[in-house]
């Protein structure tokens, strides 16, 4: 059984695709910041359906507490690796430019960009040395067309795009992909402050998009069958 470490998956997005990717047939590691109970939620949810889950908490804007949990973990499973890494957890905290604090800027590049790095940075090489491994990373549209009151967020996403079209050069011939999705307007807790109705009309499919939308792609992504794909930004956005 292959491993998947979905990080931010107490909730949302990063929810459904750990439920996706048990489904599929992955022991899934559901890590999570500070929801507790959110978290029991999405392993109960999992184990019903027949699939199996551990929870690995763990703050993943904290390099050393990424690197401590993943060791320790890998040091507990030494027969075993993380094949596939969803790199999901995020937060929003908008607001124009000039009034932007160095808090906002901040938290969302250390949350975003830097827990990118610290779990995939510690991951990739188990992936390498397998010669198997799939890298997903939920970034955003803002990140690659912008987004008024998103500098901090666009510039996070736009920071992963970076990271994820030059990595998969760096690990293609070990088999190791690495992609991105890109979300338009989903519907989760992140965007339950916005006015659905208002926003849903800039979107040509003229909806919000479901969590289980984006985790049907991510567990396409992460399957065999997608072997070929690396380097990419797709778009699941209903057109914006
Ligand atoms: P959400 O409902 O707000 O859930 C956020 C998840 O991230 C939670 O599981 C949360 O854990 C976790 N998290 C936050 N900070 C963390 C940290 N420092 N360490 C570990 N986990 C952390 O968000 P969502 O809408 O599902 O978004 C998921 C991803 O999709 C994000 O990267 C977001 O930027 C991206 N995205 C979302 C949309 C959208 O419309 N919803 C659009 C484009 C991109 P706790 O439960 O413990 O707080």
């Amino acid at each position: 059984m292959k491993y998947a470490l979905v990080t931010g998956a107490s909730r949302g997005i990063g929810r459904a695709i750990a439920i996706k990717l048990a489904q599929d047939g992955f022991f899934v590691l559901i890590n999570y910041q500070s929801n507790i109970s959110a978290a029991e939620e999405t392993k109960t949810l999992i184990e019903a359906n027949g699939g199996t889950a551990e929870l690995l908490p763990f703050d993943v804007a904290d390099g050393a507490a990424v690197e401590k949990t993943l060791t320790e973990w890998q040091a507990a499973h030494e027969d075993e690796y993380i094949a596939v890494l969803v790199n999901n957890a995020g937060i929003r905290r908008d607001n124009l430019m000039f009034w932007l604090t160095d808090e906002e800027w901040k938290s969302v590049l250390d949350t975003s960009l830097n827990g990118t790095f610290y779990t995939t940075r510690t991951l990739v090489k188990y992936m390498m040395n397998k010669k198997f491994g799939r890298i997903i990373n939920i970034v955003s549209i803002s990140g690659v067309n912008g987004m008024a009151g998103q500098t901090n967020y666009s510039a996070a996403k736009a920071g992963i795009i970076g990271l994820t079209k030059s990595l998969a050069l760096e690990t293609a011939k070990k088999r190791v992909t690495v992609n991105a999705i890109a979300p338009g307007f989903i519907e989760t807790d992140m965007t339950k402050d916005l006015n659905q109705d208002e926003l849903k009309k800039l979107v040509p499919a003229q909806r919000f998009g479901k969590a289980e939308e984006v985790a049907d792609l991510a567990g396409f992504l992460a399957s065999e069958k997608a072997g070929y794909i690396t380097g990419q930004v797709v778009a699941i956005s209903g057109g914006l």
